[in-house]
């Protein structure tokens, strides 16, 4: 969904999203929240703790085919030590979403406790996807609703409907996912969400944005710049020198001989998104934690 992304977040538009999901989260029992495994702290919405109302919460951790496998698996312990239920897929593959259905029940397992103890052994259990922007939502769920959605159809009352997918006997998802708008905390948090795509760059300077993405390789993944940008990026260097030195190894010259940065940051970040640069996680759990 392209357009998702030219979404400019006026508090128009985020009143409205506040609302929808305010009202689909009063049908369900549980909700998904979809986080980008590259920025999994950054692609969070920390209002959604008040807009699902005390719901329980599955930590989705989608994109795991493009990041870092080690951070990826901190990033899982950092959350179960908060006891968040959490699932690792790839949403575009389908990698890990196998794995739902089960990640769901343990989620509202007090809730199939107490349907139980009220005499409604086997009410279904409704669950929604909430994330920002880009984040996966609609690969998810068609992953999730295309199939399975297929294995019921010939059983009335749990075949897809206009609002409700069965996933499988006992479970339901709302087959619109609730959008929620980037939160701009930090200048880092920005830099985040618009490294990934998950907001336009145009909102940012580019080659800044390059240079700053320069810099935050040369001090977590220098090897990457090494075998991509065939340079060894030096500790002192800013990332403007650093496109720089990209730029004279592409070859990317402006007329009057000066090197060409805006068509390097754009490479780059193209090159990143793209996964060119291998898998890299921007950011990694708090320390000690
Ligand atoms: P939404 O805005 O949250 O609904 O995001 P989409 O589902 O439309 O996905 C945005 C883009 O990311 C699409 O081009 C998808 O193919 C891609 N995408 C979604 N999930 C994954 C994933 O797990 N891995 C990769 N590599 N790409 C993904």
């Amino acid at each position: 969904m392209r357009e998702e992304m030219n979404i400019q977040w006026f508090p128009g538009h985020m009143t409205k999203a506040r609302r929808m999901i305010e009202d689909m989260v009063k049908q369900v029992d549980g909700v998904c929240e979809i986080v980008d495994a590259r920025i999994p702290a950054s692609s969070r919405n920390p209002d959604l703790d008040s807009l699902t109302g005390g719901r329980p919460r599955l930590i989705i951790m989608n994109r795991t085919d493009q990041a870092d496998p080690n951070v990826t698996a901190a990033w899982e312990t950092f959350f179960r030590k908060q006891h968040a239920v959490t699932l690792k897929v790839d949403a575009r593959s389908g990698r890990g979403t196998e794995r739902f259905p089960a990640a769901v029940r343990e989620l509202l397992s007090h809730k199939i406790e107490e349907y139980r103890a009220k005499g409604q052994t086997g009410r279904r259990l409704r669950v929604m996807v909430v994330g920002i922007p880009n984040v996966g939502k609609s690969t998810f769920i068609n992953k999730i609703a295309g199939h399975r959605a297929a294995e019921v159809s010939d059983r009335p009352g749990v075949t897809k409907s206009k609002q409700w997918v069965a996933v499988d006997a006992g479970i339901d998802l709302l087959d619109t996912p609730g959008i929620l708008w980037p939160k701009f905390e930090s200048q880092t948090v920005g830099e985040n969400l618009a490294f990934t795509g998950a907001v336009k760059d145009e909102i940012l300077d580019r080659v800044t944005l390059g240079a700053n993405l320069m810099l935050r390789l040369r001090d977590e993944y220098p090897d990457r710049i090494c075998s991509r940008y065939k340079f060894t990026p030096s500790a002192e260097a800013d990332g403007f020198e650093l496109l720089e030195q990209a730029a004279a190894k592409r070859g990317f010259l402006l007329r009057g001989g000066e090197y060409d940065l805006e068509r390097m940051a754009a490479v780059l970040l193209d090159e990143f998104r793209g996964g060119k640069l291998g898998r890299i996680t921007l950011e990694s759990p708090p320390e000690g934690s």
